[in-house]
């Protein structure tokens, strides 16, 4: 298949562009599009058959459910079985943004979309670019992240190009993503209400809304190997092809720990995912990545997949990933890096 490449500045796309993309969902066809967390690859959620295809062009394991985009609330009702009072306020607080929540799924929804289970993920998208998509369609759309699966997401055209030119019908170019790190998902279908996966809303901010959310203790802790109640969980998600290891505890030991690893590990093609403050801290590296300022952790967030797909491109052997605090999104980034490390860890005193 030959993919059409639709280049958009500013977020400035025209009508005859949004008509293309909308008839093209309604044939059941593929179209990738950016999103505020990353890009997307979208199909028509009420057709099965383009559905499946989302599922083919990934590698995506049938059993890890698709997100519904949606433009406006009102689109949830025939989705929805039933909408939980909760639900009204952190639509109210958080939506359009990073925030996807999940609901006892209605009879129209497909198998295909919840890998069988019997609730649906749903949300809805800030990115000026994908409102106007959603907007113009006003069709619930299917998105998984649009990478090849078990690769990290991708947060600009180029690494979509790399993993699905010629498997999707359309790629809508706007540019880099903002949060770098995927949505957070919540389940409202438990009493109280349980974060299935950190993201970009964190639990802080959700705590205002929702003071005795949980969150699903399989996502942070690598020891535990129950099965995650988020199917895509228990997927080795984002991961380098390069051995990552993440090292935990204060800064310093950090530095330290990785310095000693990078003069141990002499004969290997080492990278160091490091920050501002620390990037001129390592000798021997290969290459040093400098993520952002931990003061700044959406810059982290940002860089951090790219930071990955950088090192696969270099041919690194190992990839020592400094760790950080268990706070704000700080959840997110480390539920990502220990995907990425397939949960090794260093902890250091
Ligand atoms: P992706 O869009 O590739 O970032 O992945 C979507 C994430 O949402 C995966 O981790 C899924 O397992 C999760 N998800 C989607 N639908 C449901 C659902 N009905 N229940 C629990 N998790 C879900
Ligand atoms: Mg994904």
């Amino acid at each position: 298949m030959k993919t059409k490449i639709i280049r958009v500045k500013d977020d400035q796309i025209d009508n005859s562009e949004l008509e293309v993309i909308d008839e093209a969902f309604k044939a059941g066809k593929l179209v990738v599009f950016p999103t505020e967390t990353v890009y997307g690859l979208g199909a028509n959620g009420l057709d099965e058959e383009a559905s499946m295809n989302i599922f083919r062009a990934k590698g995506r394991p049938a059993d890890n459910p698709l997100i519904l985009h949606i433009a406006e609330v009102s689109q949830i009702r025939e989705l929805v079985d039933e909408i939980p009072d909760i639900a009204v306020n952190l639509i109210d607080m958080f939506w359009p943004g990073p925030l996807t929540l999940i609901f006892k799924r209605s009879k129209m929804i497909s198998d295909v979309i919840t890998g069988g289970l019997d609730t649906v993920a749903i949300r809805m998208p800030s990115h000026p670019l994908a409102r106007k998509i959603l907007q113009h369609t006003r069709l619930p759309i299917a998105a998984p992240s649009a990478n090849l699966s078990g690769k990290p997401s991708p947060t600009s055209l180029e690494r979509v190009v790399e993993d699905l030119d010629g498997k999707v019908d359309i790629i809508v170019d706007g540019g880099r993503t903002n949060y770098g790190i995927e949505s957070t998902v919540v389940d409202l279908t438990e009493n109280p209400p349980i974060i299935l996966r950190p993201g970009g809303v964190t639990t802080e901010d959700l705590k205002v809304i929702v003071p005795d959310i949980r969150t699903d203790s399989t996502i942070l802790d690598a020891s535990d190997d129950r099965i995650p109640k988020s199917p895509g969980q228990k997927y080795k998600h984002y991961a380098p092809i390069a051995e990552c290891y993440t090292f935990a505890g204060a800064l310093d030991i950090i530095v330290k720990n990785i310095n000693k690893q990078i003069r141990e590990n002499a004969d290997k093609k080492i990278a160091v995912l490091a920050t501002e403050e620390t990037k001129d801290s390592y000798e021997g590296a290969y290459m040093v990545i400098n993520l952002g300022s931990r003061d700044n952790l959406i810059e982290v967030a940002h860089n951090l997949f790219e930071a990955l797909r950088q090192c696969d491109d270099s041919k690194v052997d190992v990839i020592y990933a400094e760790g950080f605090e268990f706070r704000g999104l700080g959840v997110g980034i480390m539920n990502r890096l220990l995907k990425a490390s397939s949960g090794r860890v260093i902890f250091g005193l």
